[in-house]
């Protein structure tokens, strides 16, 4: 089945990113006027997203829409080049998103910061997207795009222009990265925290704007539907808490021994190893890859240098 279905008319496919399973999932809504995507994916993916629709019976050109929660590679590198080829696209996207999606030069020059020479074999291309493509939301909306509602709001945390949005025909929130990676079907919840916006004193309240919607299910770009979204929102919580502490107390003994790059990489040695006794072992190596604690702990790292930077000007 080229598309895994949620209600009749609300489904996802998996991009098979890189050639892997259960790393990014494209939310694919039906509308009266066409498809509404949720996060189409990076540029590197766009092959299988067209081909994915053509095997379920559709095609990219009848993509009306897309819902971008927030604009990282892996969520909306595409976009550019959909709307390129499909003038009459409407991208839905967070204000704070949408002047980097009109101008991707800030947003590439921080990936490269993160990927070095693996950002286009990772990627791909990304080009800028026409302004007037660009319907800018500011996270206390309700749009209807091709007669079917959605309740927007804003989630930052994991990005400061992220938002989620509330399907009210499912009762689904596609939420991002707001709550973490967990690949359906389990139990485990990685919080995804890279640099550079990671915001500790924001992120509660984003996970309160969930927990009012209170939906059936939540929907993880990373990966898939989850029928259990309050149990979901408490444990992603609590996990996140855990671990801003450990990289607090691994800054408050800053010494000589051990540098960033030696704490994170212990860091994720050890959150790797709790996986492998939680996880059947062929899904270990997708929340390595796109769960990577090493960045979390770097992005952890940075949020909480700053905090201290303002502690003592
Ligand atoms: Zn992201």
């Amino acid at each position: 089945m080229a598309l895994s279905s949620i209600t009749p008319t609300t489904h996802y496919l998996d991009l098979k990113y890189l050639g892997a399973e259960h790393l990014i999932a494209v939310g694919v809504l039906e509308s009266d006027d066409g498809l509404i995507l949720v996060d189409p994916g990076p540029m590197s993916s766009l092959e299988t997203l067209r081909e994915t629709l053509e095997e379920a019976g559709y095609a990219l050109a009848d993509v009306r829409a897309l819902l971008l929660t927030h604009i990282h590679l892996d969520h909306a590198g595409a976009t550019g080049t959909i709307v390129q080829d499909h003038p009459d696209v409407a991208v839905y996207v967070h204000r704070l998103g949408a002047t980097h999606l009109a101008d991707p030069s800030k947003l590439l020059a921080s990936a490269r910061r993160l990927y070095g020479d693996m950002l286009e074999p990772l990627w791909g291309e990304v080009i800028p997207v026409p302004e007037d493509a660009l319907h800018v939301l500011y996270g206390d909306e309700t749009i209807t795009v091709g007669g079917r509602p959605f309740d927007v709001a804003y989630t930052p945390g994991h990005a400061v222009h992220h938002v989620s949005y509330l399907d009210r025909e499912s009762d689904t929130a596609f939420i991002g990265d707001t709550a973490g990676m967990r690949i359906a079907g389990t139990d485990v919840i990685l919080p995804v925290t890279p640099p550079p916006d990671v915001d500790l004193d924001r992120w509660p309240d984003s996970l309160d704007a969930l927990r009012n919607w209170s939906p059936e299910r939540l929907f993880t770009t990373h990966f898939g539907p989850h029928d259990d979204p309050a149990w979901h929102l408490d444990a992603f919580e609590r996990t996140l808490d855990a671990w801003s502490d450990a990289v607090r107390n691994a800054l408050e003994q800053e010494d000589d021994e051990a540098d960033d790059a030696e704490r994170a990489e212990a860091f994720h040695a050890a959150k790797i190893q709790e996986l492998k006794q939680r996880l059947s072992p062929e899904l270990v190596p997708a929340y390595d890859q796109f769960g990577q604690p090493q960045a979390s702990w770097r992005g952890l790292a940075r949020y909480w240098r700053k905090q201290s930077d303002r502690a003592s000007p």
